[in-house]
């Protein structure tokens, strides 16, 4: 099962990865006091479809001032955005996610899924986030790390900063990365999620680690675990 990325935020929240202020709308009005509520200088007007590719697809769309957001959201609202995932009839925007801009520095990837060869979770990292990390894999593979998960122990101290490092998170930030990822394995763990992923994870200015994107799978057989979700 799918849900949203501003539903996906709020679980990893729940599981201390920082995420961007952000509020959820349904209509163009909401948008605006959502945008005047948060403050400005930059807001991200974000479609919320079961999909990936929206920024390329049109439906990311970084607005200056509140009748930026105005314009931006009465665009993306009821279209029927196109993606790479969505097919060519695309998905009907019902819902937006007015979000504080980002000072981004660098775009990381970090990702999980359960691997069937090892049987066991598998994390993945990157440099080369913010785009298709599908691509990244067929075109250059080394730039993809992996740590393979005991679950019995979970995503360790020592994995967490090797990751960091090797995808070259500076010394100053695998502190923060090292939250951020043991949450994200925490969150993809203890939910049953079949997929968990965050592209872009970013640097900001200020060092910090912060959750752009989230993509939560879920696995259906579980679910009757999880009423909450
Ligand atoms: P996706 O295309 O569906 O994966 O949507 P994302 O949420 O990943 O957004 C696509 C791209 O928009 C990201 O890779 C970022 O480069 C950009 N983006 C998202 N949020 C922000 C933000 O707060 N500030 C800026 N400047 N760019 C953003
Ligand atoms: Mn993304």
């Amino acid at each position: 099962m799918k849900i949203h990325e501003y539903q996906g935020k709020e679980i990893l929240k729940r599981y201390g990865v920082q995420v961007p202020r952000s509020i959820a709308c349904h209509t163009v009005d909401e948008a605006v006091s959502a945008a005047e509520t948060l403050g400005g200088p930059v807001w991200v007007v974000k479609a919320q479809i079961h999909a990936g590719g929206r920024g390329k697809g049109g439906g990311v769309k970084v607005a200056k001032s509140v009748e930026d957001v105005r314009t931006r959201a009465s665009e993306i609202l009821g279209m029927q955005l196109v993606t790479h995932q969505t097919g060519p009839q695309g998905q009907k925007v019902r819902r937006l996610l007015i979000e504080e801009g980002a000072d981004i520095r660098h775009e990381y990837y970090v990702g999980l899924v359960i691997d069937r060869g090892c049987q066991r979770p598998v994390m993945m990292a990157s440099s080369e986030g913010g785009m298709d990390i599908e691509e990244v894999a067929e075109h250059t593979p080394e730039k993809i790390f992996k740590a393979e998960i005991n679950p019995t122990v979970g995503l360790t101290d020592e994995q967490a900063d090797d990751l960091s490092h090797k995808i070259g998170i500076p010394d100053a930030s695998v502190a923060r990365a090292r939250v951020a990822l043991q949450g994200l394995y925490k969150a993809f763990w203890e939910t049953d999620s079949a997929l968990a992923e965050i592209n872009p994870l970013i640097l900001a200015g200020s060092g910090d680690i912060i959750a752009l994107d989230a993509k939560l799978n879920f696995d259906s057989n579980a679910l009757f675990r999880h009423p909450e979700i």
